[in-house]
């Protein structure tokens, strides 16, 4: 039977990596997975493709769908855009046999389990708190605001990582083990 999958972690574990491991892993096994499109009200950045990248709509829409109970999980977050997994997009997919991934926060998993309890939680961490501060330091991407803040909000997530039956350390370098462990609990 297909799987709906959801894949959290903080920021700087290596979530990013280890889902595009396991759907090679997938691709290898020649089996079948798909990794949901999410709808939201933000405009699409250069290069982002419609229903490819996400599925952009209007606000109107978006708060029309919720009103009608269409989404498994959604979020609004400070940029004060919508973000949200689509039941029809999720359920075509496993329908169609396809184990379906949502990568998303503690909170979307949250509203996920309330509405399809048979969904399956894999918390992805780094060893410890000090390399997750290491890798996101390392990335140079971000402020020093920045790495506080998202340090601030691992923490929170951390406290909460419980919740999901699986919880796996990527350990550097070696995110395709951990993708490894991710499909052999899927198809436990
Ligand atoms: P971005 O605008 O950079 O693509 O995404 C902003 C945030 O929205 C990220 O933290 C991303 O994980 C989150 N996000 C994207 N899709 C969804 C979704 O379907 N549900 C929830 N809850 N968050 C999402």
């Amino acid at each position: 039977m297909s799987k709906l999958v959801v894949i959290s972690g903080p920021s700087g574990a290596g979530k990013g990596t280890v889902v595009k491991e396991l759907l090679n892993i997938y691709k290898n096994n020649n089996d079948k997975v798909h990794l949901s499109v999410s709808a939201t009200t933000r405009s699409p950045r250069e290069g982002e493709i419609d229903k490819v990248n996400y599925y952009f709509i209007k606000e109107k829409e978006f708060l029309d769908k919720l009103k009608n109970n269409e989404f498994l999980e959604y979020n609004q977050y400070g940029t004060g855009k919508y973000y949200g997994t689509l039941k029809s997009h999720v359920f075509e997919y496993l329908d169609k046999g396809y184990d379906v991934i949502l990568e998303i926060d503690i909170n979307g998993y949250k509203q996920v389990i309330n509405n399809y309890k048979d969904a399956l939680g894999i918390f992805i961490t780094t060893p410890s708190l000090k390399v997750l501060e290491q890798r996101l330091r390392d990335r140079g991407t971000e402020t020093e605001e920045q790495i506080e803040k998202r340090l601030k909000t691992a923490k929170d997530e951390l406290k909460n990582k419980d919740i999901y039956p699986y919880i796996i350390i990527n350990e550097d370098g070696k995110s395709f083990e951990a993708a490894e462990k991710v499909y052999k609990i899927i198809k436990k």
